[in-house]
């Protein structure tokens, strides 16, 4: 059996589709199994930025992020009646709304639309065994079917269980002490386009946005003591997050008169992972699989197609998978610990303020942080943030030219993978 260019990739989020991409693009044919019955298009605004503007550049799908850049205008803050207490225009320091945004569905619907003629996609599908052998590596799937490749590469984000089978007990979650959950819900006319924040009692942080003509999205975080409290069903996670909206103001109630009707419900604990080891043998992780720095740092996205770009490009570059793997993980880690570093549970803590009097100072502090005079004092420093933070990380170029536009124009073929050799 022929397996030495063909790769499983478990997980069509963003990071497994991304990475289908690149390989094809360097000549392996490539699987890619799904365990959700189509591709799964909720979610809010996440950022492109730094490397990871780079990466859609090479991929040529720049023009088309840009096309279906939100509308948002920009972040309010409001209070439980709704009303207004500090407005964050695009652009301004501290505001959610970025540049150049895109709504997770749409950036994970282009990548399939992009891909779906150039791999295999095999949806309602998930991994329940893997056998390694010298020369492949058996998948067996849910449906009793056993397959060989060459590589099994897992996109499967934060609660992959095909990591488990393979790395067991190798993952550290460092909990930052709230849950999260992002849905969907019925746009209203009274809708407009900028996102809605509120901080209600308890702690529970309320965050609506405006998605396409016919969705609003939602995230909402709330403190739970316990990193292991809503694993346990669907009916028991909206059970949790019922409880955490109960008596939070306007915009809760409006989640809480929709909440039945959600069927795509993004939910569990606000945890970044710290994968000790990201490979073994001819088995690796990629995105939030191995390395969620959490949507609070605004990056996940980012560094999943980063991740994707180097991973595929260390593959076709070696001889070597060991090799291979060994430099992915040296040139992409130290720029994820230091991402997710800047997060602290302190930060979370503040922003989930839990009293009344905790919530009236976030209040004071959400209306300096508006005003013009501290807008003008902190644009120097937060130019320079970002600045270094575009720096921290070089992309690296690989085996294909790039045309005048900037899209790769041709490959050089794959080298053979080469087991565990090196
Ligand atoms: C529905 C949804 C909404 C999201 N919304 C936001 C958001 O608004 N903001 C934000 O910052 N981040 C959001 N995220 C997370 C964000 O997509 C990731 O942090 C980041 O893009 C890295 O992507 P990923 O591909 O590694 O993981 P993910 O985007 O989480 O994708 C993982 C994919 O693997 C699939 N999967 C899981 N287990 C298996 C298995 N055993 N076998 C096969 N497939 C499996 C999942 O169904 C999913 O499609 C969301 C994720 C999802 C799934």
């Amino acid at each position: 059996m022929k397996t030495d260019k063909r790769i499983l990739i478990s997980g069509a989020g963003i990071a497994g589709p991304a990475l289908a991409f690149w390989l094809h693009q360097y000549g392996y044919s490539v699987v890619i199994t799904e365990k959700a019955n189509a591709i799964r298009d909720g979610g809010q605004n996440v950022d492109i930025k730094g490397p990871a503007q780079d990466v859609i550049r090479r991929m040529a799908l720049a023009d088309k992020i840009e096309s279906k850049n939100t509308l948002e205008q920009g972040q309010k803050y409001v209070d439980a009646h709704g009303r207004t207490i500090a407005v964050f225009p695009k652009g301004a320091i501290g505001s959610l709304t970025s540049n150049f945004e895109i709504l997770r569905g749409d950036l994970a619907t282009i990548l399939y639309d992009t891909t779906k003629d150039r791999c295999e996609y095999r949806f309602g599908t998930f991994i329940t065994g893997i056998e390694e052998t010298d020369d492949c590596i058996m998948a067996t799937f849910s449906n009793g079917e056993k397959e060989a490749f060459a590589l099994i590469l897992c996109a499967e984000g934060i609660s992959s269980a095909t990591r488990e089978l393979v790395l067991p007990g190798q993952t550290q979650f460092r909990y930052l002490g709230v849950y999260m959950s992002f849905f969907n819900i019925p746009r209203r006319p009274e809708d407009d386009y900028w996102a809605h924040s509120i901080n209600g009692i308890g702690g529970t942080l309320i965050f609506l946005r405006p998605g396409d003509e016919n969705v609003t999205t939602v995230l909402a975080t709330f403190p739970v003591p316990d990193a292991d409290a809503g694993t346990t069903g669907p009916s028991h996670r909206k059970a949790l997050l019922r409880r955490a909206l109960q008596g939070r103001g306007a915009l809760a109630d409006r989640i809480l008169s929709e909440i039945e009707n959600v069927q795509d419900f993004y939910f569990g604990p606000m945890s970044q992972v710290k994968a000790r080891s990201w490979s073994k043998g001819r088995f690796a992780l990629v995105g939030d699989a191995a390395y969620c720095p959490t949507p609070f740092t605004g990056q996940g996205t980012a560094l999943s197609l980063v991740g994707a770009y180097v991973l595929a490009g260390e593959i076709a570059r070696h001889d070597s998978l060991a090799a291979a793997f060994n430099a992915y993980e040296k040139m992409v880690r130290p720029y994820i610990e230091a991402i997710q570093a800047q997060l602290s549970p302190g930060m979370i803590k503040l922003l989930h303020v839990k009293t009344a009097f905790g919530i009236s100072c976030m209040r004071v502090l959400q209306r300096l942080f508006a005003s013009r005079p501290m807008q003008t004092l902190m644009r120097p420093i937060a130019k320079r943030n970002e600045e270094s933070a575009t720096d921290a990380f070089v992309l690296p170029d690989y085996v294909c030219a790039l045309d005048s536009s900037g899209a790769f124009a041709a490959c050089a073929p794959p080298t053979r993978i080469a087991g565990r050799r090196g």
